[in-house]
């Protein structure tokens, strides 16, 4: 029998068709490979001068905009809103509209030419994570913006243009409708219960276990209850933290080793499938004590059609008990 599930935060009901199940191996995915001539790469080390200026880089001491980096911040050379300019709100009869202001910059996480995440060495995610905390301290100094959303596409299915290794972040001046979505639902929950649903969610899912993935000394790995698509997994942060940029030094090798670990995880079970991830925190120079940051990770395994776009229902093939389990006992020798 299928099973409709309700999103404990949001709302949202899914469908797990059971009718349909699919098993890890029927969604094995080849990797679309890695290019050998990288001459043309702009994200390769020696190739600065193809990017816009950079924002800011981890170097040893060697001169912007040259080799001997190991992390690079640039602006996106064809980026969706615009940096200059004010907001400029107006309405036109009772439709609203407001200038394309923004900032949309990349982070190449590494000079070399990886096309894969999981094969990125600890350190150099240790360092992403930093430069992710890094860039929205800058950022929050701009009044405009109200949000900073920081994501990953990885495979042309998920989005990505260019396959070197790199991630985007995108400072809007409104807070995006998913983030408000799960605002409004955790503050009903705490209104109810007085409790943050997300510290209610870290704490059933590690007494129960058959959703858990993996856990470490400050954060879960977890499929959640109620998953949009399959495989998709959620990290949070054990103890209570509105906002990702508030994550202490001690936290980020943490966070690197589980974010690397699920890399694998997924690698190994899954083979190499394209990938979305997004850091979901509060919106700026707020601090919710209803709302929890984390990180959703969703391989892109299965396509939305028109139920999907006509409900807002999802259909999962896979229970989250079934892809945890898979992810839990892979071969890979990734215990954190
Ligand atoms: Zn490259
Ligand atoms: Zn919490
Ligand atoms: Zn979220």
């Amino acid at each position: 029998m299928p099973e409709l599930r309700k999103d404990p935060v949001i709302g949202r009901w899914v469908i797990i068709a059971t009718e349909r199940r699919k098993r890890p191996h029927d969604f094995q995915v080849t990797g679309e490979g890695c290019m050998t001539d990288t001459s043309s790469c702009p994200f390769c080390e020696g190739n600065e001068g193809k990017t816009p200026p950079e924002i800011i880089a981890y170097r040893n001491g060697t001169p912007p905009n040259s080799p001997g980096w190991s992390l690079r911040v640039v602006p996106n050379k064809f980026p969706a809103l615009a940096i200059e300019g004010g907001l400029g709100r107006v309405g036109e009869g009772m439709f609203d509209k407001m200038n394309g202001v923004g900032a949309h910059e990349v982070i190449i996480e590494t000079p070399r030419h990886v096309c894969n995440y999981d094969v990125l060495p600890e350190q150099e995610i240790e360092g992403i994570v930093s430069a992710y905390r890094d860039r929205v301290i800058d950022l929050k100094g701009d009044d405009r913006f109200q949000y900073i959303l920081i994501f990953k596409n990885k495979g042309r299915d998920a989005g990505a243009s260019l396959e070197h290794t790199h991630s985007q972040l995108i400072a809007l001046p409104i807070v995006p409708k998913r983030v408000s979505e799960e605002l409004s639902g955790a503050r009903e929950y705490f209104g109810f219960k007085e409790r943050c649903v997300f510290c209610d969610i870290i704490r059933q899912e590690t007494q129960d276990g058959t959703r858990l993935v993996a856990e470490s000394e400050h954060f879960i790995l977890i499929s959640p209850y109620a998953p949009k698509s399959p495989f998709e997994t959620w990290i949070l942060p054990r103890e209570h933290q509105s906002s990702f940029e508030t994550i202490k030094d001690e936290q980020i090798p943490d966070l690197a080793r589980l974010l690397h670990l699920v890399m694998r995880k997924m690698v190994d079970v899954l083979g190499d499938p394209p990938f979305n991830y997004m850091i979901h925190s509060a919106p700026l120079h707020t601090d919710p004590e209803h709302y929890h940051w984390h990180i959703e990770i969703m391989p892109k395994l299965t396509h939305h059609a028109g139920f999907e776009w006509g409900s807002g229902f999802y259909i999962n093939p896979t229970p989250p008990e079934d892809a945890a389990e898979a992810l839990r006992n892979c071969d890979t020798v990734c215990q954190p």
